[in-house]
């Protein structure tokens, strides 16, 4: 058996027809460039999020960047965020000249502690960076509470975490802007690179609009120095197809994740996911905290479980930020978590007897 991280082409088998009419009309219309698919898909994202404005761009990794111009953060500036994410989040801030601050992470969720937020703020703070990760949310309405205090700004990197909840509120929704990703891994995948900031803010929102192309309004008359960063046309007219299906894709992951729970619970020497009481997951990825990890990944890989480990290095320590001066040993929950992380198999589409291998498998792993 062959049991791949993620199956794109399972994903596509049932939806390709309706894709290529899709990508057929923009290919006629020759409207490229911010044509009328992305104001629908745009639409079409603010409902299903529930909030006022969706500004798509080209990458998760930009809607970041947009996010931190709109705010106004700049050079001097300190952002938190935690130091166990993509690296994406902090490489944002660096882009804009800000100081990422790195912060430890919660043991059972892997999401920031909100406390070290608290302990981390210097009258240089201007944002946070609240990370989503693997699709559970963060402790919202704690980190709003220390944001309002502050008078900080937050930003949600909801890359992993489309159509999550906390507390019945919509990820990407709460904070001042919430950024997305639509990389084809994420649960709602494009064919290539795509991205959106969601905000409840009318301000804000037309500042993205104006950031996107370059900071302009109207053309060739620029008040900030923004980014060439629109969502392609084509990009949006595909996830537009596909965003019908995304509820029902991340309830099998749900279902799935269950079944890992029922049958994974009682091995001693591994721990399933933790959600906290207040959030829904979307299970971007099935995390879990095993014994010997990286033998137990080779295991899996020889036996064709396509496996990953998300994230081996936590960025506090990774060379390029060498000059904020972290060392090992700062953030020591983050080090420790990512020696003992691995993500497996729970794309909407993986059947049962897929699920039993690769259960099946960890348990032989361990037994031996
Ligand atoms: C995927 C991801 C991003 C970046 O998205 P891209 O579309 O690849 O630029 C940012 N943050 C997190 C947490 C992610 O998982």
């Amino acid at each position: 058996m062959n049991v791949p991280l993620l199956d794109l082409k399972a994903q596509y088998d049932q939806i390709l027809p309706k894709i290529r009419i899709e990508i057929d009309k923009v290919l006629e219309s020759h409207r490229y460039i911010l044509g009328p698919q992305v104001k629908e898909f745009e639409e079409d994202m603010q409902k299903y999020c529930e909030v006022r404005h969706a500004v798509g761009c080209a990458s998760g990794t930009d809607a970041l960047v947009l996010a931190l111009k709109a705010l106004q953060i700049q050079e001097d500036d300190e952002v938190i965020t935690t130091t166990f994410t993509f690296f994406a989040t902090a490489g944002a801030i660096s882009r804009v000249g800000a100081k990422p601050i790195f912060v430890d992470i919660k043991p059972d969720t892997f999401n920031i502690d909100p406390k070290q937020i608290e302990n981390a703020i210097t009258p240089k703070t201007k944002a946070i960076i609240v990370v989503h990760l693997f699709g559970q949310p963060a402790e919202m309405d704690t980190i709003m509470e220390i944001a309002q205090k502050n008078k900080l700004k937050v930003i949600e990197d909801n890359a992993q975490g489309i159509g999550a909840k906390f507390n019945g509120k919509v990820a990407g929704s709460i904070g001042d802007i919430g950024t997305l990703s639509f990389f084809p891994s994420k649960n709602l995948g494009a064919m290539g690179d795509a991205g959106m900031c969601l905000t409840n803010s009318d301000e804000l929102a037309a500042r993205l609009i104006q950031l996107r192309v370059h900071g302009e309004n109207p053309q060739y008359f620029h008040k900030w120095v923004g980014l060439n960063s629109r969502l392609d046309t084509i990009q949006a007219s595909v996830l537009k197809v596909k965003l019908p299906y995304l509820e029902s894709w991340s309830d099998a992951r749900r279902k799935n994740a269950q079944y890992y729970f029922s049958k994974l619970n009682d091995v001693s020497q591994i721990k399933t996911p933790f959600i906290h009481e207040k959030a829904t997951s979307i299970y971007n990825q099935f995390t879990l905290l095993a014994e010997d990890r990286d033998e137990l990944l080779k295991y899996l890989r020889n036996k064709n479980i396509g496996c990953a480990v998300y994230y081996p290095k936590p960025l506090h320590i990774q060379e390029c930020f060498s000059k904020l001066g972290y060392k090992k040993g700062d953030l020591p929950i983050a080090e420790e978590i990512s020696q003992k992380v691995i993500s497996i198999p729970i794309y909407s589409e993986i059947t049962k007897e897929q699920q039993d291998y690769v259960i099946e498998n960890i348990k032989e792993y361990y037994s031996n």
